[in-house]
């Protein structure tokens, strides 16, 4: 941009750091400030393999995490941008609760130079970008699924988004509202698929907002698998992060 238009720019629309709302100088690449930058947790190794499950305390090498053990998941990998933690819960919950989207393309930029959005998206060469769906009624209210607004944000203009083949059949809670075996069944069989044809043999990429326990992600995951997809990838925003 020409550097009389940027300062135009910068003068008719002032930009705000997305977490704490300070005043940022110049239009900058990222929409956060230096602080609030320097508090961003990326995830890294090491990590559980499949559901990358990050652990910070005593790290050793990556390995296998207790719950995964226990219970094989639908998905044979998930992984994430960041640490579910502040100042990034507030960004999250202005985007999703008061439909503020301006951090979309800050996400684009950061997914850009993320390896683990070059793993899953390139590397690993997924047949289809899915987002995690939304009730109708739901979808009404919000106005937008955030789900495909980052799959969108992490892969622009890549004609493997697809959200027309994962529906969800019935309005469900918030997933916040249960714990543990609960949150399974407040999901049992609240999704669906349209043309199952267009599944069969495909290697799918999941894309939801948080992965808390991964229970959406793995319901969704089964469900596209019994369809007759391949394999399911996961990859969120954010991963809430377990202290052990
Ligand atoms: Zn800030
Ligand atoms: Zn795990």
């Amino acid at each position: 941009m020409q550097p009389l238009l940027k300062a135009l720019f910068d003068l008719l629309l002032p930009s705000f750091c997305l977490a704490c709302e300070k005043p940022l100088g110049s239009l900058p690449e990222l929409l956060f400030c230096k602080d609030c930058l320097k508090r961003l947790r990326f995830i890294r190794s090491p990590l559980c393999p499949c559901c990358g499950r990050v652990y910070l305390v005593a790290p050793s090498g990556d390995h296998h995490c207790g719950a995964c053990l226990a219970k094989p998941r639908h998905f044979t990998r998930a992984r994430a941008l960041f640490l579910y933690e502040e100042p990034l819960k507030k960004v999250v919950h202005r985007f999703k609760y008061q439909g503020k989207t301006a951090c979309l393309p800050s996400f684009t930029r950061f997914a850009k130079n993320l390896p683990q959005v070059a793993e899953l998206g390139e590397v690993e060469r997924p047949d289809l970008i899915v987002p995690v769906p939304l009730h109708p009624s739901r979808l009404r209210e919000r106005g937008f699924n955030q789900a495909l607004l980052l799959a969108r944000a992490f892969f622009p203009k890549d004609r493997r988004v697809t959200a027309d083949l994962l529906v969800r059949l019935r309005p469900t809670e918030p997933q916040t509202n249960f714990n543990g075996a609960a949150r399974r069944t407040n999901l049992k069989n609240a999704f669906g698929i349209v043309k199952p044809h267009r599944l069969t043999g495909k290697k799918i990429l999941l894309i939801d907002d948080v992965f808390t326990t991964g229970t959406t992600v793995n319901e969704c995951a089964m469900v596209l698998k019994k369809a007759g997809a391949a394999e399911v990838m996961v990859l969120t925003l954010a991963r809430v992060k377990e202290d052990y």
